[in-house]
């Protein structure tokens, strides 16, 4: 007799790799280059892939992604594009309370073609100022307004053209220049995308000012904008189509007031920003917001365990913001001796808040497309990211070269650096830094410089892109249904070994360039 089995037709599939559960029961931590997930059947196209998730018990994105409250990563720009694209940004609190709510409003009253907050000049300004403007700015055409602010009277507008056969030094005034109000084409305040296109392309203008009753410049539109304009179907809208909008506060008692300004400021969301948001201080403060603003979603954390997570749960926290110690930037498990790998942190917080419908965000140690769609077989429904975003011409900051490299500024919020900002902007670190005994600072963080990597509006695409690939390659037609296949046991997972790591990755060739979209 032959030893071996033979089965019926092929009905039979032996057992292969491992579920989440057994992948995580051995008790060591892992990170997501630790284990790779094995392909399932497919019978769908990538972009049927439904990528909506649940940011919170009460929103959800069309996206699951989410740029993090770090001040070279999110303010109102980044987070315009992000919500743009289907994800949501949250605007950082390394800065006044009044700044934090004003960024936060510029997101609430974008809208899509609207220059919000254009450059202005006075008729006192010089042709020289308008090339000013022109080589810092690289655009040449500017409302000339009473107090050269926008929101002042509008007086007149002066373009490249008006200003083409002049010398750049020249210091005749603008007001002799410009074209004047009465020549101006300009649309009221409430014009709809639409309805400016249509004047615009009438008029043949390559700007169009738009005043309030009152002659007031509101906003200015360019035919640029127009002719590029693009669609953004899955952009994340509130019930009054404006734009979601996170921030993140700190536990202080001070942080009600901030939170006060951003609430008036129309915030959707509010992060509370912590490394260990296992404490008093977040507890009270959910329970504060609850009981003061019942309407506001809370994400609170950061969590790495079940034991912390029930804590927030118990006082009434939307969601849960898990890891420690896993960011690009961060040091805290060096310095703290304190934290949790993070595939191993979003498996077990994940694993234990879906018995509360919380949702859970996966935070940091996201480094490319495959990580993110790891985060989410693994149970979260968004993930969060510092440094895949920054380096874009949405972070804050200037480009600047080293060696020839274009690169953009990219810090912890833990580093000293950032923890300097506190000081001299009245701001609110304090996430890393609890002023406590002689206030020596403990740093949590590095700075560092990312390359430029050209508009998020271009790689937030692909990274959409990517994981609907990639649970096209899994099997799960949409985000939802990759977790219930995990935690049905369906999807396998499997541990690599460090030359299975080597081997998955570019490896034999004399030379390569990585180009990913
Ligand atoms: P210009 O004719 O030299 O002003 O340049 P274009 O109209 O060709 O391009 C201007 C581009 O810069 C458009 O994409 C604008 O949306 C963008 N932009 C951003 N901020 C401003 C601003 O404050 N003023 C102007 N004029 N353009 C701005
Ligand atoms: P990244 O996406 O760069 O890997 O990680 C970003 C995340 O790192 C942030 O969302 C935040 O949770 C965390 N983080 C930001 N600054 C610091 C820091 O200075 N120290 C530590 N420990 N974590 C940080």
């Amino acid at each position: 007799m032959a030893d071996y089995l033979i089965c019926g037709g092929t009905s039979y599939v032996p057992e292969d790799g491992n579920t989440g559960a057994q992948m995580f029961a051995s008790g060591e931590g892992l990170t997501y280059n630790d284990f790779i997930i094995l392909p399932g059947f497919i019978d769908f196209t990538a972009e049927e892939v439904d990528l909506t998730s649940a940011l919170t018990k009460k929103i959800s994105l069309k996206a699951p992604l989410v740029s993090s409250p770090m001040d070279t990563v999110t303010e109102s720009e980044m987070a315009i594009a992000m919500a743009l694209c289907g994800g949501i940004g949250i605007i950082h609190h390394n800065c006044t309370p009044e700044f934090q709510a004003q960024e936060v409003m510029k997101v609430k009253k974008y809208k899509h073609g609207f220059i919000r907050d254009p450059v202005c000049l006075t008729p006192h300004h010089r042709v020289s100022d308008v090339f000013h403007v022109k080589k810092s700015h690289g655009f040449g055409g500017i409302p000339i307004t009473e107090d050269g602010k926008m929101g002042s009277r509008l007086l007149g507008i002066i373009t490249s053209r008006d200003i083409d056969f002049l010398e750049p030094n020249s210091d005749k005034l603008l007001s002799e220049e410009m074209t004047p109000f009465d020549d101006l084409v300009t649309a009221p305040a409430g014009v709809s995308l639409d309805k400016a296109n249509e004047i615009l392309q009438r008029s043949k203008k390559g700007k169009l000012p738009i005043t309030n009753e009152h002659g007031e410049l509101v906003a200015l539109i360019a035919r640029t904008d127009l002719k590029k304009s693009r669609n953004f179907p899955n952009a994340s809208y509130d019930a009054n189509n404006q734009l979601l909008v996170g921030a993140a506060i700190g536990t202080r008692d001070s942080d009600k007031q901030r939170l006060e300004l951003l609430v008036n400021a129309g915030v959707d969301v509010v992060v509370l920003d912590s490394s260990q948001g296992n404490s008093i201080y977040q507890i009270n403060l959910i329970r504060y917001i609850k009981n003061t603003y019942p309407e506001l979603q809370i994400v609170g954390g950061n969590v790495v365990t079940a034991a912390q997570a029930k804590n927030l749960i118990d006082a009434g926290v939307d969601s849960l913001r898990v890891g420690m110690g896993s960011g690009s930037i961060c040091i805290t498990q060096e310095v703290m001796a304190v934290g949790r790998p993070q595939a191993t942190a979003v498996y077990k917080v994940a694993e234990y808040a879906r018995r509360f419908g919380v949702p859970v965000m996966a935070d940091g140690g996201i480094g490319s497309v495959g990580h993110i769609i790891k985060a989410l077989a693994l149970g979260a429904s968004t993930v969060m990211m510092g440094s895949l975003l920054a380096g874009t011409s949405e972070a804050p900051g200037e480009y600047f070269f080293s060696n020839g490299v274009r690169l953009k500024k990219y810090r912890g919020m833990g580093s000293l650096e950032a923890m300097e900002r506190k000081n001299t902007q009245g701001a609110a670190a304090d996430r890393y830094f609890h002023g406590e005994g002689d206030g020596i600072k403990v740093a949590q963080g590095v700075s560092g410089s990312i390359v430029d990597k050209g508009s998020i509006l271009r790689f937030l695409p692909y990274l959409v892109c990517g994981i609907q690939h990639g649970c096209q390659d899994i099997g799960a037609k949409s985000c939802s249904m990759l977790r219930s296949m995990m935690y049905a046991g369906e999807l396998k997972f499997e541990k690599r070994t460090i030359s299975a790591q080597r081997e998955g990755n570019v490896h034999s060739l004399y030379s390569h360039e990585k180009r990913l979209y």
